[in-house]
C-alpha cells in the first residue's frame, strides 16, 4: 500500500461497536432449574427479602441487620467491609437462615478499593481504557479480599454540564469514549469470570440519564427527548450490558415525567426488551421511598408496585420493598412479576459463585491490598491522566537541576484531596502529596512551601425561612480555621525560589454527590493568592486539582504554564512529580469541553449547526458579551513534543451501509521529545433525517512517537456506527456525504470525505 512506504510503520485499528447485541450468557438450563427449585420452596416473605438490600453502619453490620438477615427478610447489603465482618453477616445467611440463600455485599469501589486511583474524569483523560480495565482489576482485587463481592460502579453517565458535581464520577460528554470506558470498567471488574474470587459483580449507574439534570443541580429533573436519550445518554449502558455487566443501578432523577426508580420504558421496554439483559437492576439508595416526594406515589406500598411492575429489582436502604409481602398475598401484585424479579437476583447470585463460596479467604486481605504492582498502576494512571492545557516557551516539563522551588497553595500537602470524593476505603495517609512528590523527585533542591491560604468549604444554601448566610461569589463560604496561610507568606516564598508551582482548585468534598456547583470560580481566595504569585513576575506553572473545569480565562492569560491535575489518588505526588520534571510526559486529553464560563454552559463539542452557525453579522447563534467556543475542545491536551498531521486516506470513497469504512492519516512527530499523541477520528453526516452533530467521535488510539518519526494510523470502522435515529427512533445509515477528520481534537485535524450509497 502507497503509505505502508512513505513511512516507518502502520498501525492498524479495528474499531466496530455495531455488533449486534451479544446475548449475555447468564442464563443456563442448570442454572435456572436450581432457581426454579428454590422459588418453589420460598414463601412470599422470603421471596422479597431477596430484594431487599439494607446498609450497615460504619462499615459494620448491626444487630437488627443480623437480625433479619437471619429471618432471611435481606437478600443484600452494603457498608459491611472486611472479611471478618463480611464473612460474619455471611454465616447468618448461610448458616442461620430457614433457605440458607447466601447474601450480595455491595459497596461503591469507584476508582480503587484502597488503593485509591485517579478520580474516572481523570482515568478517562487517559483516553486508555486498558489501563482502566487493569486498574478496576486490582479494585476488584482487593475489595474481594476485604468481602466486597459487587462494586457500585462504573458509573457512565454522560456530563455536559460541570455545575454537576457528580461529573467527577464519569468519562465526561462523548458516547463514544463513554462507551469505551464503560466497558472496559466492566471486564475489569468482573475479569473472565464473575465467579472468580478476585472478581466482583459491576453494577452499572446511574441508569439513565442522571447527568442531564436541569441546571446541573443535583437530583434534579431530566426532561430530554427520546432521540437524545437514545444517542448521547444510553450508549455507554448498552456497551455495559454487551460487556456483560450483571447489574444496573436505576437514577433518582424523573426522567420525561417518571422517575428513572419506577420507569417501565428505560427499566424494561429497552434493557430487557430491546437489549435482553438479564442480570438485576437495583434502585439508588432510598429512591422508592423518594418517589412519594416525586409525587407518583402516595406511600411505600404505591411506591414499591410501581418500582417493581417497572422493572426495578431490588431497592436501597429505604426498606421500602417489604411492603411487596401485602402487596403479593392481596394479589396486587402478580406472583410472576415478583417471582421474575427474584429470578434475577439469584441468577446473579449464582454467576457470582456465592453458593458455591460464599465466604472470603481471611489471608487475602494481608497480601491483595495495597500490593505494590497496584500501587504502580496507580502512579501509572494518574500520569497518563494529567492535561497539559498550556505550555508557553515550553516551560515545562521544569529542570531537575534547579535550586530553589516554591511549592505553594491549599491542595499542595493536603492529603485526603488527592484522594477525591467517593475515596471508597481509601485513606489519606496513604497518599502522596504534591510537595511530598517533590521533595522526594528532587532531594538536592531547597523545596519551599507555603499554603499561601486556605480553601473555604462549603455548605449547601439555606432553605427558604431559614436565616440567611453571609453569601460569596462562590456560595455560602464557611471559614476553615487553618492556621498560617498567608498570602505574604507565600509571595515572599516564591521571591525566595527560582521557580513556583502553584496548586489550586477545589477540595475534594465539593465534587461528587450533592455538590453542585452555581459558579466555576476558584473557592474562596485563591484567585487572591493566584494574582500575587503571578505579579512576583517568577516563572510559575498553575496544577489545578478539581473535579471539574473551573473558569481559569485569567489564569490562562497570565500563567505561561498550566496542568490539569483532576484528583489523581494515592500516587497524585509522585505521577505529578515525575510529568513536572520530565520523566514522564503528559499524555491525557480533554473528555470535555471546558467552558470559559459558566454562561455557556451546557457545552459540548458534539453540538448541532443550528441554521445560523456563523456570520460576519449578529444574526448567528452565539452571544454579545463572550465568545461560543470553549476555552478548550474537547480532545484537547499537549505534550511536550508536537505533531503534525498530514496525508488524510479515504481508503474507502463509497461504502453500503453494511460494509466497513478504512480511513488512514499521517502523525509525525516534529518536535524534540519523544511524546504520546490520542489520534482521534470524527464524523459528520452531512444530510439526515435529523439535524446531527457538528461531529462525533467514532474512534481514537494513543500513539507514541519518537522525535523525527511518523507512524500512518488506519481506522477502520462499520458504516452501521456512523447512522443515528430517525424521527420514529429507528437506526438509518442515511445514504450521501459524510466528513471525516483524523484529529488531535474536536476543532482540527485533516479531513476528507466518504459517500454511503443508496441501497
Ligand atoms: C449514590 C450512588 C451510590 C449509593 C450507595 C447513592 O447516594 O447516588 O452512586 O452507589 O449512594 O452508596
Amino acid at each position: 500500500m502507497l503509505l505502508a512506504r512513505k513511512v516507518s510503520a502502520i498501525l492498524v485499528i479495528l474499531l466496530c461497536t455495531c455488533a449486534p447485541a451479544v446475548p449475555q450468557q447468564f442464563v443456563d438450563n442448570a442454572t435456572e432449574r436450581r432457581i426454579d427449585s428454590l422459588l418453589k420452596q420460598m414463601t412470599i416473605e422470603e421471596k422479597v427479602g431477596q430484594l431487599v438490600q439494607l446498609s450497615g453502619e460504619s462499615n459494620h453490620s448491626t444487630p437488627r441487620l443480623d437480625e433479619m438477615v437471619k429471618q432471611g427478610k435481606v437478600g443484600s447489603v452494603l457498608n459491611v467491609v472486611g472479611a471478618e465482618e463480611t464473612n460474619a453477616v455471611q454465616k447468618i445467611a448461610v448458616e442461620q437462615s430457614r433457605l440458607k440463600i447466601p447474601l450480595i455485599i455491595g459497596y461503591d469501589v469507584i476508582h480503587g478499593f484502597r488503593t485509591i486511583f485517579p478520580v474516572p474524569i481523570a482515568s478517562a483523560s487517559s483516553f486508555d481504557p486498558q489501563i482502566i480495565e487493569q486498574a478496576q482489576r486490582v479494585a476488584a482485587k482487593e475489595a474481594t479480599a476485604a468481602g466486597v463481592k459487587w462494586a457500585f460502579a462504573p458509573m457512565v453517565d454522560i456530563a455536559r454540564d460541570p455545575r454537576w458535581g457528580r461529573m467527577v464520577e464519569g468519562a465526561g460528554e462523548d458516547p463514544y469514549l463513554g462507551s469505551m470506558i464503560a466497558a472496559a470498567q466492566v471486564r475489569g471488574f468482573q475479569g473472565e469470570n464473575m465467579a472468580n474470587p478476585d472478581s466482583m459483580v459491576a453494577c452499572t449507574k446511574h441508569y439513565a440519564a442522571y447527568g442531564a439534570v436541569e441546571a446541573g443541580r443535583d437530583y434534579n429533573t431530566v426532561d430530554i427527548s427520546e432521540q437524545l436519550l437514545r444517542e448521547i445518554y444510553l450508549p455507554p449502558f448498552h456497551a455495559a450490558v454487551k460487556a456483560g455487566t450483571g447489574t444496573l443501578m436505576a437514577a433518582f432523577e424523573d426522567l420525561n415525567g417518571v422517575p428513572a426508580t419506577a420507569n417501565h420504558h428505560t427499566l424494561t421496554d429497552i434493557l430487557r426488551g430491546e437489549w435482553n439483559f438479564q442480570g438485576f437492576v437495583d434502585g439508588d439508595y432510598g429512591a422508592v421511598h423518594e418517589l412519594i416526594a416525586h409525587g407518583v406515589a402516595q406511600d411505600d406500598s404505591q411506591a414499591s408496585l410501581k418500582a417493581i411492575i417497572a422493572g426495578l429489582d431490588m431497592d436501597m436502604a429505604d426498606g421500602a420493598y417489604s411492603s411487596l409481602v401485602s402487596l403479593a398475598k392481596s394479589g396486587k401484585l402478580a406472583m410472576p412479576v415478583l417471582d421474575e424479579a427474584v429470578r434475577r437476583v439469584l441468577r446473579i447470585k449464582f454467576k457470582a459463585g456465592l453458593f458455591d463460596h460464599p465466604y472470603t479467604d481471611l489471608q487475602r486481605e494481608q497480601h491483595d491490598v495495597l500490593a505494590p504492582e497496584g500501587i504502580q498502576l496507580a502512579r501509572k494512571v494518574a500520569q497518563e491522566s494529567m492535561i497539559l492545557l498550556k505550555n508557553e516557551n515550553d516551560l515545562l516539563p521544569l529542570k531537575k537541576d534547579v535550586k530553589t522551588i516554591a511549592v505553594i497553595g491549599p491542595l499542595a500537602d493536603s492529603k485526603a484531596d488527592q484522594l477525591g470524593s467517593w475515596a471508597s476505603n481509601g485513606r489519606a495517609e496513604d497518599a502522596i502529596t504534591p510537595l511530598e512528590g517533590i521533595k522526594t523527585k528532587l532531594p538536592q533542591a531547597e523545596v519551599l512551601y507555603a499554603k499561601g491560604v486556605d480553601i473555604m468549604s462549603m455548605e449547601k444554601q439555606p432553605l427558604a425561612g431559614a436565616a440567611p448566610a453571609p453569601s460569596t461569589a462562590t456560595g455560602v463560604a464557611q471559614a476553615n480555621t487553618g492556621a498560617g496561610a498567608s498570602i505574604d507568606e507565600a509571595v515572599k516564598t516564591v521571591q525566595k525560589a527560582d521557580v513556583t508551582i502553584l496548586f489550586l482548585g477545589e477540595l475534594a468534598a465539593m465534587t461528587g454527590e450533592a455538590s453542585s456547583r452555581a459558579y466555576l470560580d476558584f473557592p474562596g481566595k485563591q484567585m487572591d493568592l493566584l494574582q500575587a504569585v503571578v505579579a512576583t513576575g517568577k516563572p510559575v506553572v498553575l496544577v489545578l486539582e478539581s473535579g471539574r473545569p473551573l473558569d481559569i480565562r485569567w489564569a490562562n492569560e497570565h500563567v505561561p504554564a498550566i496542568m490539569q491535575a483532576w484528583f489523581l489518588g494515592v500516587q497524585s505526588g509522585n505521577a505529578l512529580a515525575d510529568v513536572l520534571f520530565g520523566d514522564a510526559s503528559p499524555s491525557a486529553r480533554l473528555p470535555l469541553s471546558w467552558p470559559r464560563t459558566v454562561g455557556q454552559i451546557p457545552i459540548y463539542y458534539n453540538h448541532k449547526s443550528t441554521g445560523r452557525p456563523s456570520s460576519p453579522d449578529r444574526w448567528h447563534t452565539g452571544y454579545l458579551d463572550e465568545s461560543k467556543e470553549p476555552l478548550f475542545p474537547f480532545g484537547y491536551g499537549l505534550t511536550y513534543t508536537t505533531f503534525k498531521y498530514v496525508n488524510l486516506h479515504v481508503e474507502t470513497p463509497t461504502v453500503s451501509s453494511t460494509g466497513m469504512i478504512h480511513v488512514s492519516g499521517e502523525i509525525q512527530n516534529t518536535g524534540q521529545r519523544e511524546g504520546t499523541e490520542v489520534v482521534q477520528l470524527y464524523v459528520h453526516n452531512r444530510v439526515a433525517p435529523t439535524s446531527r452533530p457538528v461531529r462525533e467521535l467514532k474512534g481514537f488510539t494513543r500513539v507514541t512517537l519518537a522525535p523525527g518519526q511518523s507512524k500512518a494510523v488506519e481506522f477502520f470502522i462499520a458504516a452501521q456506527d456512523v447512522g443515528s435515529y430517525d424521527t420514529d427512533m429507528k437506526w438509518v445509515v442515511p445514504s450521501g456525504t459524510y466528513d471525516v477528520w483524523v484529529a488531535p481534537n474536536s476543532a482540527e485535524g485533516i479531513q476528507g470525505t466518504f459517500e454511503v450509497a443508496a441501497k
